[in-house]
Order: C-alpha cells, then structure tokens, then sequence
C-alpha cells in the first residue's frame, strides 16, 4: 500500500500594508504543528505549509515557510492533487491591503484610511475538486456550532474542528482546550480541556477511520 501523504496548514499569514507592517493574527501554530508531527510519528509523507511561528520546523517533515494567504494558497494548491488527507489548522487572514505600499507610510497627523479586501478562501477552493479527505478548522467568538455546521457543509468538509475563544482563556498556545468535532455524516463529539497534542491523536483517529469512497 502506498504511504499517505499528509497536508498540513500552520500559523498565521501576514498581510503586508507597506515594508514593515502587516496585518495578521494570534496564531502560534502549535495545533497544526502537532497534527503534522502525530501524521508523521504515524509513517505519512507530511507536508506543512506554515506562516511565520516560533515553533522549529519538525524533523522529517517537509516545511513550506509562507507569510501571505496568496502564497499559502500557492504552495498548498501546489501539492493538493498528489495529497490523500488535507488538514487547514492554518489561521488565514480574511482580508488584506488592496495596495500595499511601496515605501513606509508616514504619519501625517489625520485619520488613515486603510482599505482591505478579501483574501481567497483557500479551503473552500479544496473542498470544490478533491481526491482527499478534507478537515477544517473553526474559531468563532459567538454561535460556535451554528457557524461550524454552515462551514462543514459550505465548503463540502469531511470533517471541522472547533473551538469558542473565550474571554480571558488561553486559546492560542500550548494550552488545554474544549473543542467540538462534527463530520459530514451527522457525528459531533465535544472534547474538554485536552492538548492539542491529545487531540492531534483524535482528529487523526477520525479523518484515518473514514472509508475512502
Ligand atoms: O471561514 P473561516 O475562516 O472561519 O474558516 C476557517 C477555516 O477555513 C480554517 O480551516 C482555515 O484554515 C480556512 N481558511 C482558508 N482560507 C481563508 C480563510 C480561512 O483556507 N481565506
């Protein structure tokens, strides 16, 4: 049987506003980083395309480093056809600058207008034409399971993974998180206060289980 190869998506993506400004996101990358490193303890080929993080590159991974949702977008549609599981942990940024500027912008004593536009949705493109089981994941502030049900079914998910952000928790970051789990076929499970290194094994657990029809 073949090896399966893995793809996975980590950290934040920076939007550029000029040479040395972006916008971007409390992503640190540690849930994507720990699927990846769970799919390769497991014998998959693993591919990760990453955002800027603190976190070092995984031995026996292959780490594509990217800053912007564009180049995320490329690099991840670059191996879509050749993966058997797609796995977006990335926190990709929904806007960016519609012109970036070419050199620093200088303050000029009055309000700046900023303007943004949205970034392709990359998972939504994957979920269109596939040959690979697909998992996203969900942040929401507000209506968590609402949201994650429209999103499975929206961008024709195998599987998403969500969680609250909670006022005053420590969501981003190695901590113990409460997510809930639903996949395509009607299942929802929720976990409480595990690692992301815990549910790593789970979400893996569930996306290898699926019969590949
Ligand atoms: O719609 P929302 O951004 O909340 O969906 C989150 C999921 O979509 C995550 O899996 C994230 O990696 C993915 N996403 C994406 N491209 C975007 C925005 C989010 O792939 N532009």
């Amino acid at each position: 049987m073949k090896t399966p190869l893995v793809l996975v998506t980590a950290g934040p993506t920076r939007e550029r506003i000029d040479p040395v400004r972006f916008i971007s996101n409390h992503s640190t990358g540690t849930f994507g980083y720990a699927i990846a490193q769970e799919a390769r303890n497991r014998g998959c080929r693993v591919v990760l395309v990453t955002g800027p993080v603190s976190v070092k590159s995984p031995p026996g991974i292959k780490t594509i480093h990217i800053e912007s949702a564009a180049e995320m977008q490329k690099a991840v549609l670059s191996w879509a056809g050749r993966a058997d599981y797609v796995f977006m942990a990335a926190a990709v940024s929904d806007w960016r600058a519609v012109k970036p500027a070419r050199t620093k912008i200088k303050k000029a004593g009055r309000r700046l207008l900023l303007e943004l536009e949205e970034n392709p949705d990359i998972l939504k493109t994957l979920g269109k034409q596939r040959n690979y089981r697909l998992v996203g994941f969900a942040l929401e502030t507000a209506r968590l399971e609402e949201r994650a049900a429209e999103k499975l079914k929206s961008k024709n998910l195998d599987m998403i993974v969500a969680n609250k952000l909670v006022k005053g928790s420590k969501l981003f970051g190695d901590n113990k998180i409460d997510v809930v789990i639903m996949d395509r076929y009607g299942s929802r499970c929720i976990y409480k206060s595990l690692s992301k290194g815990r549910l790593a094994k789970i979400i893996l657990d569930k996306a290898f289980g699926f019969n590949i029809k």
